[in-house]
């Protein structure tokens, strides 16, 4: 880390509980309560895939549902949240991820989905490559994942072994929405000295963005064929149809 970061991190550092990360508003909490109402209210999503529901029934998931029990999202992959995201995954900017699971925590069904009697047995961040993960150092879900952990006093165990990424893909944002599907094919893996403990439990896949649904999906495909009993998953933003 060069003295320019480092004295940035340090800067940022010292300013977490006094800036709000999107208006800038000061003295604030990271996420002032306004653009927390203004941009994070609740929205009706439906509850196999998250996106927001404009139709009694999810039409998308009339098209080609995914083999998810369950799906929750914070949020809409948009302003403010897009760039928040962004600068917390590739900026590694740690801070936000306090204020970012504290949305997830606060979004109507995940308390209960974590903590309640059919909380998952594990909760599981989506993988990134060996490659990837060497180039941008950490994974933001693992992140995401101990955090919620934490905060929700969840009993599932938290995993980052059951699922491998085999493949390096090429990141998804950087493909067309059909061919993201292709993409992510036969990347997930269970690790076989791992499918023992995973026959007829339940998985929580943990990410910070969902776009298509193909990631997921495919992480989800892996899982249930090496005996898992259902798999939901929990992300920060949805990106809208
Ligand atoms: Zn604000
Ligand atoms: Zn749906």
């Amino acid at each position: 880390m060069g003295l320019m970061s480092a004295g940035s991190a340090l800067y940022r550092a010292l300013q977490l509980p006094s800036q709000c990360a999107v208006c800038r508003s000061w003295p604030s909490q990271r996420l002032c309560q306004h653009c927390r109402t203004t941009f994070a209210a609740t929205k009706a999503r439906c509850p196999l895939c998250a996106l927001v529901l404009t139709t009694a029934q999810c039409l998308q998931c009339l098209r080609s549902p995914l083999p998810l029990a369950a799906c929750w999202a914070a949020v809409d992959y948009a302003y403010p949240w897009s760039e928040l995201l962004a600068r917390y995954k590739f900026e590694q900017d740690t801070g936000l991820g306090e204020p970012l699971v504290d949305l997830l925590l606060h979004t109507p069904g995940v308390g209960p989905a974590l903590a309640d009697l059919q909380a998952p047995d594990y909760l599981v961040p989506l993988p990134l490559s060996a490659q990837r993960l060497a180039e941008r150092g950490y994974n933001q879900a693992w992140e995401l994942c101990r955090r919620l952990h934490r905060r929700s006093r969840c009993r599932a165990t938290v995993s980052a072994r059951l699922l491998l990424r085999l493949r390096h893909t090429q990141a998804q944002s950087e493909l067309p929405r059909d061919a993201r599907q292709l993409n992510v094919r036969d990347a997930f893996w269970v690790d076989p000295l791992a499918t023992g403990q995973l026959q007829g439990r339940q998985v929580m896949l943990v990410d910070d963005i969902m776009t298509t649904g193909a990631s997921l999906a495919a992480a989800a495909t892996a899982l249930l064929e090496a005996g898992a009993r259902s798999v939901s998953a929990l992300v920060i933003a949805r990106t809208p149809p």
